[in-house]
């Protein structure tokens, strides 16, 4: 197959987008034109036309070539095609008796289109001059040739027409369509704003409630206290986990708004990782959960806010545990790439399938049927994404080593030398 030819592919996906070939199914004896041909003087004809025959697939001339001559279609199908042939617009089919390829003598441009031959075509070839020559010699012809084109401009101009309206319309959905995101978004926008004055106002109930609570564990008499201890203790439990509920969606909240004041500065990973290590270690203990700080010492200071990069990593710990099995391992390790470190914690929990690693880091997502030590809200790894985005660093999450668990991945910058 030469370059002349499409693949074989090509041609069957040109096939495959033929829609309504009947109409072409005349043959040459039936146009007009053809049998006017007939008519005129055979040595002349021979003259001024050259015959040619292509395969299926085979061009006839390809687009932005420059043309000097216009084919009459004798025998086969051709197809005109625009654009990338990976994915063709099809402009139309030509049968027996019609012509392609006109513009050219018409006007000395590129081609505007390619032509392909879809079935065995025989084609005759008429050049520029030809085409005067028969103009002269065979005027009939010649009016037969412009009344195709005059046609076929006609059909264009109403194509034109009908795209123009097309046009108008679809600028009416478009204009329409934008209205109505614009009133999405400022339906989304108060509601936002209600349920984050309500989440505000709870606030103060909840300290209330828990302040009641204390106050009833040092005012209540010993053997009152002890008779109800169950119920101030579930009552304290539902407050608390209320107020972190209502803390994280405020946390949220106002990292989305960049409302937050970062304080940014040289933090020691190292030191970081020993502290966050520290503080879950009974939790871990209680598990048998082998926990492994792996920074090493050459790994240079972030560029970070402290108290929010703690924040981060107790979140991916808290997670790490909840999902880790008893004798389960956990590693929050530190490695240097380029101007970066990367932070990560792996654990040998149950992983999180791959659909849901870009899912868990929105509000709310939760992997559904997985079974935590406790139950969370799905509001800490939004919390550490917010977090990681303001130091213009990237949080993921992929299985751990050996395919078992997960490690959950985040960016920090390394801070410049003073
Ligand atoms: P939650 O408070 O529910 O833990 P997060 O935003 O921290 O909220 O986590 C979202 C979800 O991601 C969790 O509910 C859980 O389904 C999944 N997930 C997070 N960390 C882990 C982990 N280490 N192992 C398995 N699943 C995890």
């Amino acid at each position: 197959m030469n370059s002349q030819s499409l693949t074989p592919q090509e041609l069957d996906r040109l096939r495959g987008m033929q829609s309504s070939l009947a109409e072409l199914h005349g043959v040459a004896s039936d146009s007009p034109l053809l049998q006017q041909l007939a008519s005129i003087d055979r040595k002349l004809w021979e003259t001024l036309t050259t015959e040619r025959r292509y395969a299926p697939g085979e061009f006839v001339f390809r687009e932005g070539e420059a043309g000097d001559a216009m084919y009459l279609i004798w025998s086969g199908r051709v197809v005109v095609v625009k654009g990338d042939l990976e994915c063709p617009t099809i402009l139309g089919y030509r049968g027996p008796g019609q012509i392609v390829g006109e513009m050219a003598i018409l006007e000395n441009r590129p081609r505007v289109a390619s032509i392909i031959a879809v079935e065995e075509s025989r084609l005759l070839r008429i050049g520029r001059e030809g085409f005067q020559e028969l103009l002269q010699n065979a005027p009939i012809i010649g009016m037969s040739i412009m009344g195709m084109l005059s046609a076929r401009l006609r059909e264009s101009s109403i194509m034109r027409q009908v795209n123009n309206q097309a046009g108008r319309q679809l600028m009416r959905q478009v204009t329409e369509l934008q209205t109505e995101k614009q009133q999405l978004l400022e339906l989304q926008r108060v509601r936002q704003e209600t349920s984050d004055l309500i989440i505000h106002d709870l606030r103060n109930p909840l300290g209330v409630i828990n302040g009641a609570i204390s106050m009833l564990r040092m005012v209540l008499p010993v053997e009152t206290l002890g008779d109800n201890r169950e119920l101030l203790d579930m009552a304290e439990s539902a407050a608390g986990r209320m107020q972190r509920l209502v803390e994280s969606l405020l946390d949220v909240a106002a990292m989305e708004a960049g409302e937050v004041q970062m304080n940014f500065a040289p933090v020691r990973l190292q030191s970081l990782a020993a502290a966050v290590g520290n503080r879950t270690a009974l939790q871990m203990r209680m598990s048998g959960i082998t926990f492994c700080a792996d920074v090493p010492e050459d790994v240079p200071p972030v560029q970070a806010d402290e108290e929010k990069i703690d924040r981060v990593l107790t979140n991916l710990m808290d997670n790490a545990i909840k999902y880790t099995p008893n004798e389960g391992r956990i590693t929050l390790a530190g490695r240097v790439e380029g101007e970066q470190v990367v932070v990560s914690v792996t654990d040998t929990g149950p992983g999180i399938p791959p659909q849901e690693r870009e899912r868990i880091f929105e509000r709310f997502a939760q992997v559904a049927g997985d079974k935590p030590r406790r139950r969370g809200f799905g509001l800490g790894l939004t919390f550490c994404k917010l977090t990681v985005q303001a130091h213009g660093g990237r949080i993921w999450v992929e299985a751990g080593d050996g395919g078992v668990g997960s490690r959950f991945a985040f960016t920090l910058p390394v801070a410049e030398a003073a």
